[in-house]
């Protein structure tokens, strides 16, 4: 008898128990389908919280997703304050339905150019200006990184997106960067998204929200809208920890 393969979309969920000290400590459930891996259920026992368990399981899980070649994810309901606990485990927040956030992992990657970014936002809150930071990379390297800057040049438009477009576009000695990702502290407003679509850049990873002003989601979903003649894809809250932190510092200091 010949078993059929599974369709890609098969999706398989398993609960499985964590052991400590050779008693049932905790337990996680995980949905898994031919691409992914995704994390929907994850308790410690009150005995047991505490002492890593958690982020043991979230190790083990990485390590299967990447012999498997899988994505890592998590299917969290809103309200179960796990939220946080992920990002600090490096997931990013990538979609929220009206009772649940999807998040998924950030590879290394992500991350480590998102710290670049974070050194300019820093380098521009020194300057008195909103600390925000951008980088470009292509091709692994750098090939712009910026600051905010509207205050010392006196341009409202010298956000650190279009700054460090500018300059990328400059140094490639051309008006388009495909292949490009931007990495950039906080969510792009509008006139950056719109000048990251110009840009023609493949991908935007950005840190922490903005609700005043972010069109990738907050206040509006501009590089989500199929209208445009360019797709760019995007992931957001990426070490957004860190990136908020400088803002509330910024403006802590404002009002002191
Ligand atoms: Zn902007």
């Amino acid at each position: 008898m010949t078993v059929p393969p599974r369709p890609a979309h098969f999706a398989q969920k398993e609960r499985r128990s964590i052991v400590a000290e050779g008693r049932e400590a905790g337990v996680y459930e995980i949905t898994e389908t031919a691409r992914s891996l995704t994390l929907t259920r994850l308790e410690i026992l009150p005995d047991f919280r505490s002492r890593g368990l958690a982020s043991g399981t979230i190790v083990e899980l990485r390590a299967q997703a990447h012999a498997t070649k899988k994505a890592l994810a998590a299917r969290i309901a809103k309200d179960d304050g796990a939220r946080r606990f992920l990002e600090r485990r490096g997931f990013a927040l990538e979609r929220a339905t009206r009772t649940h956030l999807e998040m998924a992992d950030c590879d290394e990657e992500d991350r480590r150019w998102m710290r670049k970014a974070l050194e300019q936002a820093r380098r521009g809150g020194q300057r008195d200006e909103t600390p925000v930071g951008a980088v470009i990379v292509r091709d692994g390297a750098i090939i712009a990184r910026a600051y905010n800057a509207p205050l010392s040049r006196s341009d409202p438009t010298a956000h650190a997106e279009i700054q460090a477009i500018r300059r990328a576009a400059r140094t490639a000695g051309e008006q388009r960067l495909p292949g490009a990702t931007m990495y950039v502290t906080v969510e792009p407003c509008a006139m950056c998204a719109g000048a990251i679509l110009h840009a023609r850049l493949d991908r935007v990873v950005f840190g922490a929200p903005n609700a005043k002003f972010g069109a990738c989601g907050s206040q509006c979903g501009l590089l989500s809208m199929n209208c445009w003649n360019h797709r760019v894809a995007w992931r957001g809250g990426v070490l957004a920890a860190e990136s908020a932190a400088l803002l509330r510092g910024y403006f802590k200091g404002k009002r002191d």
